[in-house]
């Protein structure tokens, strides 16, 4: 007997339980049916790790609105090697990869378990490379930041991917497409970066005034948005040709080549929606993009900018 026929022959049965729900019971994802959401988040200051503010709390939002992933794999703009890397290793480190912060911020360890056995699978799955297993990285703050909020009880255990800083845009589309299936396989796959990044223009005076943007970093938020929006791709891996703007908002590809790895998840039937969009001191975004399932998202309560939440050295 199919597997499918037998599920429904037992909600027939009960008239109780549903596919998804029994999915959950038993552990067991529904390809169709439990198909995870993939996310670019906009990660911005390290800060955001401890903080309450709106971003953290829609990361926590989102923690309880997805379903609940047996792992998380997250392509962090702050883990840039040459050839491509998972972290394979039992229980990765928290890495605190920046300078000039509080105490409080190099005080944090988080300490979700890795998942080697997902880790060799994952790599397995990549053919467009030969993907090493990688037992020295860990969780840096592109990950932890946000995962710490979304999983406060470190209770799923969390991988990173490495970017190939050599290779072209299309090198990241091509084998981020190759991770397809770890969406039905329960994988909650994370891009972290920020779409306009350029921390040598940053406005430091205007920190504390979230939405403040350039006109420049607004006009490419505008264009980044659309061309999701329009699922044109192409475009965005050739953002060299989008202009002067574009340029201004990727002066080096690093916090946007995590957005790619998100965009070539997206299957037809997916939708997409934006949150925790709006501009940072002049020069960076948070927007930040869901693909799957609508969730419904609620407005966040604002809570005021908190002073001395800039980054220094690093975002
Ligand atoms: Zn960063």
């Amino acid at each position: 007997m199919q597997r499918k026929q037998f599920l429904k022959i037992l909600a027939g049965t009960t008239g109780m339980i549903t596919l998804g729900s029994f999915s959950k019971i038993t552990g067991m994802m529904d390809e169709e049916d439990e198909k995870l959401p993939v996310l670019f988040v906009g990660h911005g200051s390290p800060m955001n790790g401890i903080e309450d503010n709106d971003f953290s709390r829609r990361w926590a939002q989102l923690g309880k609105t997805i379903t609940k992933p047996k792992a998380v794999l997250c392509i962090s703009a702050h883990w840039l090697t040459r050839g491509t890397h998972i972290t394979a290793m039992q229980s990765p480190r928290t890495i605190h990869d920046f300078g000039g912060f509080p105490k409080e911020l190099f005080a944090v360890q988080y300490p979700a378990p890795g998942n080697p056995a997902l880790a060799a699978e994952t790599a397995k799955m990549i053919k467009k490379t030969s993907v090493g297993l990688d037992h020295e990285w860990g969780l840096d703050h592109g990950t932890w930041s946000i995962v710490k909020n979304m999983y406060p009880d470190a209770d799923i255990p969390v991988l990173q991917l490495s970017i190939d800083y050599g290779q072209p845009m299309q090198y990241h589309y091509e084998l981020a497409k190759e991770l397809a299936n770890l969406r039905k396989k329960g994988v909650l796959i994370i891009g972290s970066g920020n779409m306009v990044h350029n921390l040598g223009m940053v406005a430091w005076d205007k920190m504390n005034e979230p939405g403040y943007g350039f006109d420049w970093a607004i006009e490419m938020n505008a264009s980044f948005k659309k061309h999701i929006t329009d699922r044109n791709h192409q475009a965005l891996i050739d953002y060299t040709k989008m202009g002067q703007a574009a340029l201004l908002a990727i002066p080096t590809p690093d916090h946007y080549i995590p957005l790619l790895y998100t965009l070539a998840l997206q299957e037809d039937k997916d939708h997409v929606s934006f949150f925790n969009d709006t501009a940072m001191a002049g020069s960076l975004t948070m927007t930040s993009v869901l693909i799957g399932d609508a969730l419904p998202l609620v407005p966040v309560e604002t809570k005021p900018a908190q002073a001395d939440s800039t980054s220094r050295d690093t975002a």
